[in-house]
């Protein structure tokens, strides 16, 4: 490991990364392909290790990213890869595209059109149809009307059509509701897909599982599973079960700058929110809102400390926090951890979420770039 200031850090676990592929790999069916969703500097837990390792200790070929950017760095990493970007580039940058080859999403028609006519090469595509998502993509009533515009798509010059996708948009949910939206949305690609084929179009690839479908259903017709947030070791939404082996891949660590014994009616930190209930002992923390840990979790969070749950009183500041620590053995110098297991204590990223009402992906992708991720290479953690 190589040396880096112990102040506040995450620890990246490249062998749980590894574990979690590989079970991804074995909930596809025979002929679907792991997509390894790697946008926003792979969930905050740094594209580069991330890409190398799913690409030469896992053998995934295919990844997904939201912009040029990320796609062009990611080709770095990987010269062989296929890389999608899953939503909208300038259309300026089409020989960027064409380039390095990177396929492109298409977000609609016009998009296509603006692409093609910005290009003097041929730029590879996915098109995005939006079954129900309401975000990007092309949205017709029927799969026939969607498969004559793909088909003339198809046979525009300057784009190679290789595969349709869409994106569930409540598939983590067990309402029987959204299970049947969500099975709408699946019959609506399926059979544009379909449709294509019998029209002697026959593309390599139709894809629309994400984490959510790949833990609620199984279905061999998805060429790609897009596989982002369980990747990371994080559920989809709180309530579905992870399969069984997949775990968080980040932690998130700080340490003890000083303790001090406070009296009853002192007040800690700004807003002078928290008054002590008793004489107390506090301790601050070198880690605050401006390394991604939310002044939303002032007062809420809690962190271990020596295996033990510590809350947090008084605000989070930029940089440091201060918790209660009058029954906990804490000292200048002490390792804490905000997110991930000490003894047989642990903290999610989840649980983080739920205490300030967000999603674990938020947490995760907010760790700011002050934080210097540390890669764990060998087997040195338990699962
Ligand atoms: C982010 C994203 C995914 C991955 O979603 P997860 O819930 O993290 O698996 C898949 N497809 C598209 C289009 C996305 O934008």
């Amino acid at each position: 490991m190589k040396p880096y200031l112990k102040r506040a850090w995450a620890e990246i676990s490249l062998p749980q990364l590894r574990k979690n592929a590989e079970i991804i790999k074995s909930l596809c069916a025979r002929d679907t392909e792991v997509m390894a969703v790697v946008k926003a500097d792979a969930y905050g837990h740094g594209d580069e290790p991330v890409c190398r390792c799913l690409s030469e200790k896992c053998g995934i070929k295919y990844f997904a990213v939201s912009n040029l950017d990320e796609a062009i760095a990611v080709r770095g990493f990987c010269p062989d890869a296929e890389i999608l970007i899953l939503g909208y580039t300038p259309p300026e940058y089409a020989h960027e595209i064409a380039a390095n080859n990177i396929i492109q999403g298409i977000v609609s028609t016009e998009y296509a059109d603006m692409l093609r006519n910005n290009s003097s090469e041929t730029i590879r595509c996915h098109i995005k149809i939006d079954t129900g998502m309401g975000r990007i993509g092309l949205k017709y009533d029927t799969p026939e009307a969607c498969a004559d515009e793909i088909e003339k798509l198809c046979s525009s010059e300057r784009l190679s059509v290789e595969g349709i996708y869409t994106h569930f948009a409540a598939a983590d949910s067990d309402s029987r509701d959204d299970i049947e939206y969500t099975n709408r949305q699946q019959k609506f690609i399926c059979d544009t897909y379909k449709q294509l084929k019998k029209r002697g179009i026959n593309l390599p690839h139709v894809h629309f599982m994400n984490s959510a479908a790949l833990c609620s259903r199984s279905t061999p017709d998805s060429t790609l599973a897009r596989a982002g947030i369980i990747l990371y070791g994080l559920h989809p939404d709180v309530s579905m079960k992870l399969p069984d082996g997949i775990e968080p891949v980040m932690e998130l660590k700080a340490v003890i700058s000083h303790v001090k014994t406070v009296k009853k009616g002192d007040c800690i930190s700004y807003g002078r929110t928290f008054t002590a209930e008793k004489n107390m002992r506090i301790a601050t923390v070198t880690i605050g809102y401006a390394d991604g840990y939310s002044r939303l979790l002032s007062s809420k969070g809690e962190i271990l400390v020596h295996g033990q749950r510590c809350r947090i009183v008084g605000r989070v500041c930029m940089d440091q926090l201060m918790i209660d620590v009058t029954d906990a053995q804490a000292d200048s110098g002490d390792i804490v951890t905000l997110i991930g297991k000490d003894g047989n204590a642990r903290i999610t990223a989840d649980e983080l979420a739920s205490a300030y009402g967000t999603i674990g992906y938020e947490v995760i992708c907010g760790i700011s770039k002050r934080v210097p991720r540390i890669y764990i290479r060998e087997s040195a953690r338990q699962s």
